[in-house]
């Protein structure tokens, strides 16, 4: 998870992993005057504020038209691969599996699973 934030001139730098709280804590403190107005329920956790700029939004933790803050969506989180043992007792990653009449199988063994 990468935050950014906006600086006077328009530009987006990212935030110190040590000061991302910082800015949390400002939004919070920003949600019971904000939310009504934005007609949604106040965000009370760090972890809504998280899960919300994961949605692309911006959140204001200032007044200044700059004091925006958003998640860097450039390069989504890398997921680790998920691995799916196989009815032909390979294990391959998932959007490797095929079904065959047989069962799951990898791409090499389909064929055969498909007899
Ligand atoms: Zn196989």
């Amino acid at each position: 998870m990468q935050l950014l934030k906006q600086y006077s001139n328009g530009t987006w730098g990212r935030i110190e992993d040590e000061r991302i709280d910082f800015y949390i804590e400002n939004i919070l403190k920003r949600e019971s005057w904000l939310a009504p107005r934005l007609k949604r329920e106040p965000m009370t956790h760090k972890e809504e504020v998280l899960n919300y700029l994961k949605t692309g939004k911006e959140l204001h933790w200032d007044d200044e038209w700059y004091a925006k803050i958003k998640m860097d969506m450039s390069e989504p989180p890398e997921r680790p691969v998920e691995m799916v043992k196989c009815d032909c007792g390979h294990t391959v990653s998932r959007c490797m599996v095929m079904s065959s009449s047989t069962g799951l199988s990898c791409p090499e063994c389909y064929d055969r699973m498909s007899m």
